[in-house]
């Protein structure tokens, strides 16, 4: 059986995987056993009335059966789940349930319309996909559910069954692990050090520490309970990892399986066929040199042989706006990024440039022939002449140098303005081997 959260959270407070342990609690007490790790899932990134990372929740839960996992903690008490779900699980009485965690929900936030989604199996895998590189409506969920005979609730507008439904639909083809903490207490201290240590004491886990920017990415921003999370490939080593980090006290831990950093939301396409709000891979030549627009992002165009489009480099993405700043017109690159705004503009989360050879660049006007005077330029392309004698020079004896940039391969933003679906070159590369 699985249960399906979100929407419940506004950026004053909560978060959907607190709710989502929250919930675990109550189904334990109740007498079943959770299948699996649970699972938090992020959907489409360019949703506009997401309130932080959009992630859903969903849980697997009924008679266990199989290997005991340990999951995480409460209270100095092990959550386990098991790793198979046998027949015959008591009845589940969705009203009942949701009657434990809805007082965690924050209603008063008219961004925040919270949906519960219970389905005795699985839902389709399209509509993850659907929900994770596009905008989906409501109304499509809902018949999808009453066919599937899935039970839901709404509260408010109930747009979070949308991500509650689509965080059962997946398949983790492609999955990492996030261990979170949860703490309701102010005191919120993380370790930058133990954070760092992080990075050579378990190498499976990764976006740790932003050594260029000094950032603490373990630890959020916002108002939540979570304290800290770590992201990693292998959950034992999260286990592990989550005792090493130095921080104020918290109530629980919980370790999610979760599609962030599987690039799902990316789809290679074709400039013409770009619509607002999709993640895509486009491959084309630069058309423009990058400029920089106050504010301090950095715009570029790229054209294919379908149309041509503006790629961003947005101030937040702070050193990686270099790189994309010595692309000359002619260069061919793969863009990776959401798609927003009029005109439509990719907004970049990785590039690969693919060709971007030396270029000449003219330093100086030649030197006169005759008089050895600097010569002057008659116009754009036109050559030079020389002001005293009147001596002619063709553009090609300027003098120039050669720039060489060295800038082919894979470039991504640092971890501060990592998207949390966004695969980062470091799993990138662990595949390869
Ligand atoms: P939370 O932690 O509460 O989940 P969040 O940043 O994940 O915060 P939500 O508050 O869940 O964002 O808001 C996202 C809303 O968008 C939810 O109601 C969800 O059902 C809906 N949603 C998610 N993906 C899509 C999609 N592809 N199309 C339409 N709506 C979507």
């Amino acid at each position: 059986m699985y249960l399906g959260i979100d929407d419940t959270d506004s950026r004053e407070g909560m978060c959907t995987t607190y709710v989502g342990l929250v919930s675990i609690l109550n189904l334990i007490e109740d007498g079943y056993y959770i299948i699996g790790y649970p699972r938090l899932v992020r959907l489409n990134p360019n949703i506009p009335w997401k309130t932080r990372g959009n992630g859903a929740v969903a849980i697997r839960f009924g008679r266990g059966a199989g290997e005991r996992i340990k999951i995480g903690t409460y209270k100095g008490e092990d959550i386990y789940a098991y790793s198979r779900e046998k027949k015959g699980s008591p009845r589940f009485r969705l009203e009942e349930f949701a009657d434990h965690i809805s007082g965690l929900f924050v209603v008063e936030d008219e961004n925040t319309n919270p949906g519960i989604v219970f389905s005795e199996k699985k839902l389709r895998e399209f509509l993850y996909w659907r929900a994770v590189r596009s905008v989906v409506e409501l109304e499509e969920v809902e018949t999808l559910l009453i066919n599937s005979k899935a039970e839901y609730l709404k509260f408010k507008l109930g747009r979070g069954i949308i991500g509650a439904a689509a965080s059962i639909a997946w398949r983790a083809r492609r999955k990492t692990y996030e261990v979170l903490t949860y703490s309701r207490e102010s005191d919120r201290y993380v370790s930058h050090e133990s954070a760092i240590a992080l990075d050579t004491l378990f190498p499976t886990t990764f976006d740790n520490y932003d050594y260029q920017n000094e950032y603490l990415a373990i630890k959020p921003n916002s108002h939540t309970p979570v304290l800290f999370g770590i992201r990693g490939t292998v959950p034992d080593d999260l286990l592990k990892a989550v005792e090493t980090v130095e921080s104020s006290p918290y109530e629980a831990f919980l370790i999610y399986e979760t599609n962030q950093a599987s690039d799902d939301h990316l789809v290679r396409k074709k400039i013409r066929d770009v619509r607002p709000y999709e993640s895509v891979i486009l491959r084309g030549r630069v058309l423009s040199k990058p400029r920089r627009i106050p504010g301090g992002h950095v715009i570029f165009k790229i054209g294919d042989s379908t149309g041509s489009i503006e790629c961003a480099a947005y101030e937040p993405t702070k050193q990686f706006r270099n790189v994309v700043n010595s692309l000359v017109p002619g260069d061919t690159v793969e863009v990776y990024g959401g798609v927003r705004g009029d005109p439509l503009t990719v907004n970049l989360e990785k590039i690969f440039i693919e060709h971007a050879p030396p270029y000449r660049l003219k330093i100086a006007n030649p030197r006169c022939p005759v008089c050895g005077r600097r010569m002057e330029s008659i116009g754009r392309n036109r050559g030079y002449r020389c002001r005293r004698c009147g001596t002619r020079a063709g553009e090609s004896e300027a003098e120039y140098a050669v720039v060489v940039r060295n800038i082919e391969g894979f470039h991504e933003v640092p971890v501060i303005a990592r998207r949390h679906l966004s695969r980062p070159l470091k799993l990138m590369e662990l595949r390869k081997q």
